[in-house]
């Protein structure tokens, strides 16, 4: 037929910041396709959007002694521990080992984040997961 590249892709653009970016790429944030830098931003705001939910989350667990992986629940555990196992880890990879929805792994990346247990952090051209 036509004799463009092996795996031409269509290219999309960033719903936040309008960037093109290629199909594939993109990086998916609550159902938004975003590209990496973008998806960073939101996973790690350089401003804490709401500081007293995270000093909340921190201070509750501090009172109630806990530390580590106490008082996660059981997913929460299980996401923390595969990051562990790991050292590092993309979200595509922590999906395929949690076996939830995108949107449910996002929900809980934010829970662990504000306890502050994990982080993300981009390494050459991938986003990863790590332990704080
Ligand atoms: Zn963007």
């Amino acid at each position: 037929m036509n004799a463009s590249r092996e795996g031409a892709q269509s290219i999309m653009h960033c719903q936040r910041c309008r960037s093109p970016v290629e199909e594939g790429e993109t990086y998916d944030f609550f159902g938004q396709a975003l590209c990496e830098d973008c998806y960073i931003y939101m996973v790690n705001p350089p401003r804490v959007c709401d500081p007293t939910a995270v000093a909340g989350a921190v201070t509750t667990r501090k009172q109630l002694g806990q530390s580590g992986t106490a008082g996660l629940t059981e997913l929460q555990k299980h996401i923390y521990r595969t990051i562990e196992e790991r050292g590092k880890i993309t979200r595509d990879e922590l999906l395929r080992e949690v076996k939830v929805k995108p949107e449910e792994l996002e929900r809980q990346i934010a829970v662990l984040r504000h306890c502050e247990l994990i982080r993300a952090f981009k390494e050459g051209d991938k986003v990863y997961l790590t332990k704080w």
